[in-house]
């Protein structure tokens, strides 16, 4: 790669936007987690929020912390504080920097956000283990450090085809976490605002996907970098009009991009597909990594997880339980082969970027062969990275870069 190489990548306008939106979210929350008028309730990232919403919790997903504590590579320092509490290494890095910047005092929403002094305090804490166990074991800490109930939903993994009774078995699930959470909100589940919420949240969804979709045009709008960012409303958001005023604009800017031919990056010459998570503290310096090389990475698993079309606002109990069961990250290599093939062909993609995240291998699917099941069907190379979303020592970013460098020059050959 030519360091000298000037590179220009265009932000999009209305990520200010949903800077505001976070910064929003965050101070609502703090106020209410001061003045105890409104209930919280801590959700995982694809957990029940819309029950949440139709009992009038105000809803705050840890993941989007942790996220924070990788961006700010916070989290390096703070991981080992829960080692040391007995949360191995190995485990979920977003838990074990969480719970270490806990355990520490210190959040990266105060430095964000003047006032914010930390979290926001529970009375509820609610998972969904549709994406893994660990969120059960990091809600049920908190559960003990702050003496409220820990309620959540145990759903299947690896599924290849949902079927009525996984709906069936789901759906109860979540309509019998209902009465423990009334009695924490000390009212009833109103049916007419929770409809509303899942209404709300399909039309978040709908307008999310599109996004997305934008970036299927030559030049790409749209980067995975950026959509690592702009995802916030729709995983805090989702639910909420505000998060659908905000794709509406998202939406809006990226269409004049696309009539008007602008990319995201200068001259795009390959575009990657990113399987698995991002690596949070080196979002910047991966963007940058591509840009360079005129690859652009357009397209992610990943981004593509609060896309929930199954949403019914009629049924909203049962579509739910499809919504959720039907995420990429709860299905069967079979059923995510296909949808990596699907996507390989929408987004027009050169090659595939898989992460291996040591501390999640949920997310990472790159360990039983699918890439080489992939390349001999698509005959589009792949990489896979090593690393991890918030734990910098698990990653080189020479080789990294190496690697990539070398990637590209093999599709620059292929061309
Ligand atoms: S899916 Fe991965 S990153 Fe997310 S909470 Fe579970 S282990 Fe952590």
């Amino acid at each position: 790669m030519n360091d000298e190489k000037k590179i220009n990548i265009r932000r999009l306008k209305t990520a200010r936007d949903m800077g505001k939106f976070m910064a929003d979210y965050y101070y609502e929350l703090d106020e209410a987690s001061k003045s105890g008028k409104q209930k919280i309730a801590w959700c995982t990232s694809v957990g029940p929020a819309e029950i949440l919403r139709g009992m009038g919790f105000l809803t705050y997903f840890p993941e989007t912390h942790s996220a924070m504590l990788g961006t700010t590579r916070m989290a390096v320092d703070l991981i080992p504080k829960a080692n040391a509490m007995g949360y191995s290494p190995e485990i979920c890095s977003y838990l074990t920097a969480d719970i270490g910047a806990f355990v520490e005092g210190v959040s990266p929403l105060s430095r964000a956000f003047k006032g914010i002094e930390g979290v926001p305090k529970p009375d509820v804490l609610v998972f969904n283990t549709n994406q893994c166990r660990d969120v059960q074991d990091w809600f049920a800490w908190y559960g003990e450090k702050f003496n409220v109930p820990v309620v959540g939903v145990h759903t299947y993994r690896g599924v290849k085809d949902v079927t009525p009774s996984h709906i069936t078995s789901i759906a109860r699930q979540m309509e019998n976490i209902v009465e423990p959470l009334e009695e924490v909100a000390g009212r009833k589940l109103d049916m007419d605002e929770f409809k509303h919420a899942v209404g709300l949240s399909r039309e978040c969804s709908d307008l999310w996907e599109k996004c997305l979709a934008a970036a299927a045009a030559k030049p790409s709008p749209l980067s995975f970098f950026d959509a690592t960012t702009l995802m916030g409303p729709a995983v805090v958001g989702r639910g909420t009009q505000r998060a659908i005023d905000s794709y509406n604009l998202l939406l809006e800017e990226l269409e004049e991009r696309v009539a008007e031919g602008i990319g995201t990056i200068d001259d795009e010459k390959h575009r990657i597909y990113w399987d698995g998570m991002p690596v949070w503290g080196r979002l910047s310096m991966h963007s940058k990594l591509f840009a360079a090389l005129n690859a652009n990475v357009i397209a992610s698993t990943y981004c593509s997880s609060w896309i929930f079309s199954a949403l019914d606002a009629n049924d909203p109990f049962n579509s739910m339980a499809r919504a959720y069961t039907e995420l990429f990250i709860v299905r069967s290599d079979e059923y995510k082969e296909q949808y990596i093939k699907d996507k390989l062909d929408l987004f027009n993609i050169d090659g595939v970027v898989y992460h291996d995240a040591k501390t999640c291998p949920n997310n990472s699917n790159c360990r039983y062969g699918m890439p080489q099941r992939l390349e001999d069907e698509t005959h589009i190379p792949s990489l896979t990275i090593n690393g991890d979303l918030n734990d910098l020592r698990l990653l080189s970013d020479e080789q990294t870069k190496t690697n990539v460098e070398a990637f590209i020059e093999q599709l620059e050959e292929n061309k």
